[in-house]
């Protein structure tokens, strides 16, 4: 089988592939023009494009379904060589900023969302991902690849700003070799030069694994899917917290290398009538105590099978504002995506039950 080429660093390449400076050329063909065959490198001899194309592969995902949401997220469906697919979104916020004359500019801002793993195998009683059970994990450049096709089937410019989040399928410390891989190829100033500090990694709460990747010192933000205060609960919801129950992951986060200018974001999923009560806030508010964090309080987007409900709108605001009023920040994602079922999982759901 072929090599991915997206698996390697520079590092690496460039030790396979002599002379070294041959590397920063196929790094530059790959991340900056997407190309998508070595043929396509002129400046490369002949032979030694092909002997790259009888042994690497650059394109190890397929694409096989894109859908639109009206809220302008694109969300993409690939297929692996193996068969199996994983999802990736992209999503576009609006930033607004200033001219020197004071008027508003619009820009768009790119975030995309990538999987780590086919399926997780954490089994989280409210996500459909854990529904599928799990199949393996990611390869680094199975990570890389599902932005850089993004990027391309978008014609987004190689020198544009984007954000990462490991907020698709799988449980992206539970595979945290090839994860760490593809964080620090990401940020390669020669490839897509993606700053650490804007990707994301989102757990939920190997406190072990919290803190080797703090001990990596990559200079990556973290997001703990906490989504109940206490463990009764969490155990019911994510069966994970009884291998590692919220105490630890607290100290895991306060021992967390956070950049200065970065907050750890607790994420949590309201569940209407199960944690969307004044009484889980103010736990929240004591847990979080000491911590500098920001609170994401997402909307449970239902699925066909589930028996959790979407909490109403007025108890999500009630919970922010308790929050917000004691000096806790605190947002509410927005649904983006939900009428293309952005919830991670659902877009692979819904192909196969067709
Ligand atoms: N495994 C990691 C990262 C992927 S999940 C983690 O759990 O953090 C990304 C986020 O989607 C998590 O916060 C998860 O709780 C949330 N999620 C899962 N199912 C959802 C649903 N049906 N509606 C809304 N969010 C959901
Ligand atoms: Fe895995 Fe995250 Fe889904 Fe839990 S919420 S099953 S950890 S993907």
């Amino acid at each position: 089988m072929k090599k991915i080429l997206q698996d390697y660093t520079k590092q690496e390449l460039s030790e396979m592939i002599k002379p070294a400076f041959r590397a920063k050329q196929i790094y530059n063909w790959t991340y900056h023009k997407y190309a998508s065959s070595f043929d396509e490198m002129k400046n490369l001899p002949k032979a030694m494009r092909a002997d790259l194309e009888e042994n690497f592969t650059l394109t190890p995902l397929k694409t096989i379904l894109i859908q639109d949401s009206i809220d302008g997220s694109r969300k993409y469906l690939f297929e692996l060589h193996d068969g199996h697919t994983v999802e990736a979104v992209l999503l576009l916020m609006k930033a607004e900023q200033y001219h020197e004359d004071g008027s508003i500019k619009h820009q768009k801002r790119y975030t995309v969302c990538i999987s780590s793993q086919v399926g997780c195998k954490v089994g989280c009683a409210f996500c459909l991902t854990a529904k599928g059970g799990f199949m393996r994990n990611l390869t680094a450049g199975e990570i890389v690849s599902q932005l850089l096709m993004i990027k391309k089937d978008n014609d987004i410019d190689a020198n544009r700003r984007v954000n990462i989040v490991y907020m698709g399928m799988g449980e992206p410390l539970d595979n945290l070799d090839h994860v760490a891989k593809s964080i620090k190829i990401f940020s390669d100033p020669e490839g897509m030069a993606i700053a650490t500090h804007r990707q994301t990694v989102s757990t939920s709460g190997l406190s072990t694994k919290i803190e080797k990747l703090g001990k990596m010192e990559l200079g990556i933000n973290l997001a703990i899917s906490l989504h109940a205060v206490d463990d009764e609960l969490r155990e019911q919801l994510m069966p994970i917290n009884k291998a590692y129950n919220i105490e630890s992951i607290i100290t895991a986060v306060k021992n967390f290398p956070i950049n200065d200018r970065k907050r750890v974001m607790f994420e949590y999923l309201v569940i209407k009538n199960v944690n969307d009560d004044i009484s889980a806030a103010k736990k929240l508010l004591s847990l979080l105590d000491g911590i500098k964090s920001k609170v994401n309080l997402i909307y449970f987007n239902p699925y066909g099978g589930t028996e959790f409900k979407r909490p109403d709108e007025k108890d999500m605001m009630k919970f922010q504002e308790y929050l917000t009023q004691r000096g806790l920040l605190c947002t509410i994602r927005e649904s983006k995506g939900l009428d293309i079922s952005a919830a991670c999982g659902q877009l692979r759901e819904q192909e196969k039950g067709e």
